[in-house]
């Protein structure tokens, strides 16, 4: 029998045991190990609660992620229904102690399959595993001020062995919504029923209202946080996250407040950066640093690929600065819209694409009030951008004439299949008239650039636009 026909026996049989759940709930104790995961797949799409609840209560694998297993917002009940199959050692639950699960990860990741592969019988071991799972601290409400106090550890609770502690991986996005107060609210109560065998990981966190989730954090170790995007808040809050990260990939920042630049909150900021030794991508879009870049550069890690200041109130004095640091030589996407860069001077932008002319992929400098003699200037240093990917500079007064010469000046960039170019200035009829774009207009303007484009056999390449009048 060949692995298709197989596998569409398995389907089969799996879609005939879900037809009848109660049947399904009953067949578990006694499914062989190798039906698991063919039946949770459709069982997970099918939405069946019941029977997902029971068969977390008796995997038979270390872990068990939901890998690329697609969930909305509305699939919270799904995600309570597995977590509430966990089987956690606790004082109240001891005798049904014995579940092979140790991993449930709930994350959506296209990389992860549904089990890792397993070595004999005796080694089991999950790549996604946590290394700050194995002294879980017991986060209730009495031990809340230990993860606060800077470097807390974890000798006030008991710490459970690791064969004993669950690992259970979800990405929170703290919003505000009711929905998500529930899943949080469940997520205490597991962790307070726990005893701290159980051990919440979230890498991913988004805290988009602070004040409706706060408790949350309490429950959460920040060791495990690589991905932290806060907007919003006061720099002091952020200031108590960050410091407490050890292995920061990404700080996404939004509207964040603080008082003034020699405040101590800014220092503590700065000190905080200094520290983030692994961070690769920052965005500190809307933090007004005007004149002021140079002091986050200079503690910012000089392999630091992504940068988004956009917003930030930039000067060319900025813009020199930046092209002179460690990290322009590094940087693969940078964003400096919506920032009068080229108000004084281009020549400072011009080295920042020579220096990071090696590694640039991804640029966007729209709405920079970039005009035809200034990008002009910069084709040179843009063409010599071999890595460059997506060109993004919508929201510039540049005419035709300027889109046709910068179309022939990056066609030989064979990397770069994205631009998103500026609607030229003819096709507006009145700037100060809301509708007054003129479709016919940019319509033409679509079709020259495609002819041109097939012309010069750069098909591959798309340029686009967004028909909306700049600023
Ligand atoms: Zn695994
Ligand atoms: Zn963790």
């Amino acid at each position: 029998m060949d692995k298709k026909t197989t596998g569409t026996l398995l389907e089969l049989a799996a879609k005939s045991l879900l037809s009848n759940e109660l049947a399904a709930l009953h067949a578990l104790d006694e499914l062989p190990r190798a039906l698991f995961v063919p039946l949770f797949i459709p069982a997970f799409l099918g939405r069946h609660k019941e029977i997902l609840k029971a068969m977390v209560r008796v995997w038979p694998f270390h872990c068990l992620h939901i890998g690329t297993l697609s969930v909305q917002g509305s699939d919270c009940d799904i995600l309570e229904a597995m977590i509430d199959g966990l089987q956690l050692h606790s004082a109240q639950n001891s005798s049904s102690w014995g579940s092979k699960l140790r991993l449930l990860d709930l994350r959506q990741d296209p990389d992860c399959k549904i089990i890792c592969s397993e070595f004999g019988t005796t080694f089991s071991s999950c790549f996604q595993s946590c290394a700050y799972s194995r002294n879980s601290t017991l986060r209730t409400e009495g031990t809340q001020h230990s993860v606060r106090c800077p470097g807390f550890d974890d000798s006030e609770s008991e710490p459970h062995s690791a064969s004993e502690t669950v690992e259970l991986l979800v990405d929170l996005s703290l919003d505000g919504t009711l929905r998500t107060w529930q899943f949080v609210s469940f997520l205490q109560s597991k962790l307070r029923q726990s005893f701290g065998s159980l051990h919440l990981c979230c890498r991913d966190l988004e805290i988009f209202d602070m004040s409706a989730d706060r408790s949350i954090l309490q429950f959460l170790d920040p060791r495990c946080i690589s991905n932290l995007q806060v907007d919003l808040v006061h720099l002091r809050e952020v200031n108590t996250l960050v410091a407490q990260t050890v292995y920061l990939y990404r700080l996404r920042l939004s509207d964040i407040h603080f008082t003034c630049f020699a405040g101590r909150q800014l220092q503590t900021f700065l000190h905080c950066l200094r520290n983030l030794d692994s961070l690769q991508e920052l965005d500190l879009s809307t933090l007004y640093v005007r004149n002021r870049l140079h002091r986050f550069l200079r503690v910012l890690p000089p392999q630091l690929k992504t940068l988004n200041l956009s917003s930030c109130g930039l000067s060319s004095i900025d813009v020199t600065i930046l092209s002179q640091s460690s990290q322009a030589t590094h940087l693969s996407q940078l964003n400096l819209s919506h920032n009068q860069i080229f108000s004084t001077a281009h020549g400072p932008f011009q080295t920042l694409l020579e220096r990071a002319s090696g590694t640039l992929q991804h640029l966007q400098i729209n709405n920079c009030v970039l005009t035809d003699s200034i990008l002009s200037a910069l084709l040179p240093a843009l063409s010599h951008c071999s890595c460059l990917r997506v060109l993004s500079f919508a929201f510039n007064p540049i005419t035709m004439p300027m889109l046709m010469s910068l179309l022939q000046h990056l066609k030989s960039l064979m990397e770069l299949k994205y631009v998103i170019y500026s609607i030229p200035l003819h096709c507006y009829r009145d700037w100060d008239v809301p509708d007054g774009l003129d479709q016919q207009q940019l319509a033409e303007v679509e079709a020259q650039l495609k002819a041109m484009l097939q012309a010069v056999q750069r098909d591959d390449m798309i340029w686009t636009t967004c028909p909306v009048k700049f600023p």
